[in-house]
């Protein structure tokens, strides 16, 4: 309970500290990056193109109250309550084509391989109060159906926010990414308890348990590519943003395989900061995509 109250007032103190979303997410997602030609320029266009739809998935902290309202998973601030906690959370219970969704029934097609094109990075991590992040330097990026779209962040969930055929993972990796218009793609990877991850160590060996600023490993370099699956074939769909403001447009790309984390692992993340997993919404007139054996 003492967790609680505390996350509650940093949150507080956070909110009064950004003003606004836009500005929590341009500094948090970006600051890292203010050392480097060129990527904050970009950076910042593309927030203000893209409105409140960058935040919070795009964002390093809490753009999720960047306009003064608290919430959680859990209680009167939890997912039920995200709709009615402020004016621009209205999506949050009002929205049709809300995330995460039962992948489940897709129809066949063939899409485009999405090409990876992820850079080492100095691992720069946050535990925002809602998950933990990785912050990413500019220049890494995917290419999907001629889109370029840069890598923001990526962050957990526990356990995982979309399900396939009815079935959660223990953990789900977000990858966020933005075009130069704004626009959302996040790459979703499901993550099951089995062997222990390599890949993750680096990260888990300076997991923050609790919310806490950003902090840089300058030394400690990281490649989001080695977290993942060999084979990155994926489930396609609009949706949203699983976080206030649960802004509407995001692509999303969830792959078909998952990686494995460690039993440790999983535990160390989920007492960090578990659960934050949304819980399933309606498809409504949504098509989810799956990979067929056309042609
Ligand atoms: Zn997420």
């Amino acid at each position: 309970m003492q967790t609680r109250i505390l996350k509650a007032l940093t949150c507080a103190v956070v909110f009064a500290a950004t003003g606004n979303a836009q500005a929590a997410s341009t500094n948090s997602a970006m600051d890292h990056s203010t050392a480097v030609d060129g990527g904050v320029a970009v950076a910042d266009t593309a927030a203000a193109a893209s409105g409140h739809a960058s935040e919070p998935e795009a964002s390093g902290k809490e753009s999720s109250g960047g306009h003064g309202a608290h919430w959680g998973y859990s209680g009167t601030s939890g997912p039920d309550s995200w709709g009615r906690l402020a004016g621009d959370y209205h999506l949050c219970g009002a929205g049709t084509m809300q995330s995460p969704v039962d992948i489940a029934g897709g129809f066949s097609a063939t899409g485009e391989p999405i090409v990876f094109d992820y850079r080492l990075t100095p691992l720069s991590i946050v535990h925002n109060g809602h998950s933990v992040q990785v912050n990413y330097q500019p220049g890494s990026g995917i290419t999907v159906a001629g889109e370029r779209y840069e890598l923001l962040q990526f962050h957990f969930h526990t356990p995982s926010e979309h399900a396939v055929e009815g079935q959660q993972a223990a953990m789900e990796m977000h990858l966020v990414h933005k075009n130069a218009a704004g626009a959302l793609a996040v790459v979703g990877v499901m993550m099951e308890a089995g062997s222990e991850n390599p890949a993750l160590r680096e990260i888990w060996d300076r997991l923050p348990i609790e919310e806490s600023a950003a902090k840089t490993h300058e030394r400690v370099l990281i490649n989001a590519r080695d977290l993942l699956p060999a084979d990155t074939g994926y489930y396609r769909y609009m949706g949203s943003l699983t976080t206030p403001p649960c802004s509407e447009g995001v692509n999303w790309y969830v792959l078909t395989h998952p990686i494995q984390a460690g039993i440790e692992q999983v535990s160390k993340f989920a007492k960090a900061a578990g659960p934050n997993n949304r819980p399933l919404q309606p498809k409504n007139h949504r098509l989810v995509l799956v990979p067929g054996a056309a042609d």
